[in-house]
């Protein structure tokens, strides 16, 4: 069987629950947060708290998508982590560029330099000095994920070597990959990038494509293999729940209801209710899935979605367990 590399060690797939595939947990002090204050998401007992929120609801596992060098700290996963006994899957890799000063050492360094930095995230642990500083202290937590980003419809120069990196990662490791989108997308360039790094479409998962809810577009990522997250639920000022349930009965109606996953990216601190905000970490379960269940997803459709595909993903599982 293979394990999930966790907060709290490797994980068979059954202990993980209910997976929230992409969320944000932690973001720590940095260029980050003072440009965007509300993304500060730095303190260990309101995440124990908005997190606990999410388990008393049902839901397991968590996978945050904050890489190093944009607020990660991975000593403060760890701590929520044991402190709810709640699996946390932690990322290597890089978001979207406004979340780096444009002198950040990606920029600088070359493609063999890159994959050496991220394939030792994978194979021995993840710094918890989160590559900031010349001192790398390695924790025993493996990451579990390579995260890259695409931009609103580009994927940027720089990118192209970041992927190639990702590429040679996942060839020595299986990490699968996340992928931000920039409003979901040139999802079909990141996937070729990909594969020409050597990364199959079935390890990979391309997130925020709910922002695009265009059945056409998720139909043809979905054909070549490609998860697909969703995270628009409850965040109206995108657009209302109404199209992303539409899009999800589609893609179940035409049997690629095997590619989604959803997650809350709940990164800024109006979304917690632990700092006075809201929806909450707890939305997704506490009002979406009954509302799914309320529009006729079966519990055999619910347990693909929050559970076998973000497990699929997460093993590359090629495996199709849950339709026909
Ligand atoms: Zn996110």
């Amino acid at each position: 069987m293979v394990m999930v590399e966790t907060t709290l060690g490797p994980q068979p797939p059954d202990a993980l629950g209910w997976i929230n595939a992409h969320d944000h947990i932690i973001m720590d002090n940095g260029y980050t947060v003072v440009k965007t204050p509300d993304f500060k998401l730095d303190s260990v007992e309101k995440a124990i708290e908005e997190v606990g929120r999410w388990q008393h609801a049902g839901g397991g596992a968590i996978v945050d998508a904050q890489p190093f060098g944009c607020g990660r700290n991975a000593a403060k996963l760890i701590e929520v982590s044991q402190a709810l006994n709640l699996p946390i899957v932690v990322p290597t890799g890089f978001q979207s560029q406004g979340f780096y000063l444009p002198d950040h050492w990606q920029y600088r360094y070359d493609e063999d330099e890159v994959t050496e930095l991220l394939y030792a995230e994978v194979a021995e642990g993840v710094d918890l000095n989160g590559y900031d500083g010349p001192i790398v202290k390695r924790s025993p937590v493996k990451a579990g994920f390579v995260k890259v980003a695409g931009e609103y419809q580009v994927v940027p120069k720089n990118m192209h070597k970041l992927i190639r990196a990702a590429g040679r990662v996942h060839q020595r490791t299986g990490a699968p990959i996340l992928v931000h989108t920039g409003e979901g997308t040139v999802g079909h360039e990141l996937l070729d990038r990909l594969e020409t790094a050597g990364v199959p479409p079935t390890s990979v998962m391309l997130c925020h494509m709910d922002r695009n809810p265009d059945f056409y577009v998720h139909r043809s990522l979905a054909e070549r293999g490609a998860f697909l997250e969703y995270d628009t639920p409850s965040r109206i000022k995108y657009q209302p729940e109404n199209l992303v349930v539409g899009l999800m009965r589609e893609m179940f109606d035409s049997g690629h209801g095997a590619h989604i996953l959803l997650g809350g990216d709940m990164a800024r601190r109006s979304y917690w209710i632990a700092y006075g905000g809201g929806p909450g970490f707890d939305y997704l379960l506490r009002s979406f899935t009954p509302r799914l269940r309320a529009e006729g997803f079966t519990d055999a459709e619910l347990e693909t979605i929050w559970h076998h595909n973000p497990v699929r993903w997460l093993t590359g599982a090629l495996e199709d367990r849950t339709q026909g």
